[in-house]
């Protein structure tokens, strides 16, 4: 069940000029725990994950993984010390085929060095996300489901303490829905700990044991998914006032 705490953020603020993106937010993510981030767009869902990941620097406040503080350190050192990530907007690197853009993933979390060690836990990984006879194929040749699939092998490959998914369903057709939501539940069961930032209310639904809800920067709402999405003021902020 669930353990110890993997990410704590106290007060995470950041500040774009005059905006407050991410205005004194503070939540904890706990060992083998998916906890969704959700709420509305500009809500300052993507700008929490990039505190966390170290892609910006926050303003104010306190982030720790496993009870160590990673506020501030470059994003590389946060990947090295167990934080990974998709995009909103998938990133591959377009020289290299899956498998090596797997094995960039596992060299690029410092577990492996590039060579035979990292082609075999890459081959494991691409295993895990359904891309096992792709290995070979160019980035260009696949699908949107495969290319997304193969973001999320090479963020597993680094054998990361906990994952951030930034949307990772979205833009999938119904048949990839089922099959993406299926492949985050493959992971959840292995214990993954995951923030899901999601709008597909079926996969928060079904994936998350805990929600934190955002609007405007603020957290308006926590707690188990059926009590934060049936909160009056969780719904007012997803239909707007
Ligand atoms: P969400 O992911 O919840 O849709 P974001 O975190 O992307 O929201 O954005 C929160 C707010 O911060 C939005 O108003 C957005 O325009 C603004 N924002 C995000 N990134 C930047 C940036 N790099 N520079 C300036 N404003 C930004
Ligand atoms: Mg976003």
């Amino acid at each position: 069940m669930m353990g110890g705490t993997v990410i704590s953020l106290r007060g995470a603020t950041k500040q774009f000029g005059g905006l407050v993106a991410v205005d004194n937010v503070s939540f904890e993510v706990r060992e083998h725990e998916v906890m969704g981030l959700i709420g509305p767009n500009g809500s300052g869902k993507s700008t929490t994950l990039n505190l966390i990941s170290g892609a910006l620097p926050a303003t104010d406040g306190d982030i720790a993984l496993k009870g160590q503080e990673i506020t501030g350190l470059p994003a590389r050192d946060i990947a090295r010390k167990g934080v990974a990530r998709t995009f909103q907007l998938v990133r591959l690197l377009p020289s290299m085929n899956v498998i090596e853009n797997v094995m960039a993933g596992a060299v690029f979390g410092h577990r492996r060095r590039w060579g035979a060690s990292a082609e075999r836990h890459a081959k494991q990984v691409l295993e895990t996300v359904g891309l096992a006879d792709k290995a070979k194929a160019h980035t260009s040749q696949l699908t949107y489901i495969d290319t997304k699939r193969v973001e999320l092998a090479r963020a597993l490959a680094g054998e990361p303490e906990v994952l951030l998914l930034d949307e990772w369903l979205a833009g999938l057709n119904p048949t990839e829905l089922t099959e993406g939501i299926d492949l985050i539940h493959r992971l959840r069961d292995e214990g993954r700990t995951i923030i899901l930032v999601e709008h597909v209310m079926d996969a928060i639904r079904s994936l998350c044991d805990a929600c934190v809800v955002m609007s405007s920067g603020k957290k308006i709402a926590e707690g188990t998914t059926d009590e934060v999405l049936s909160d009056p003021e969780v719904i007012r902020a997803y239909l707007g006032d």
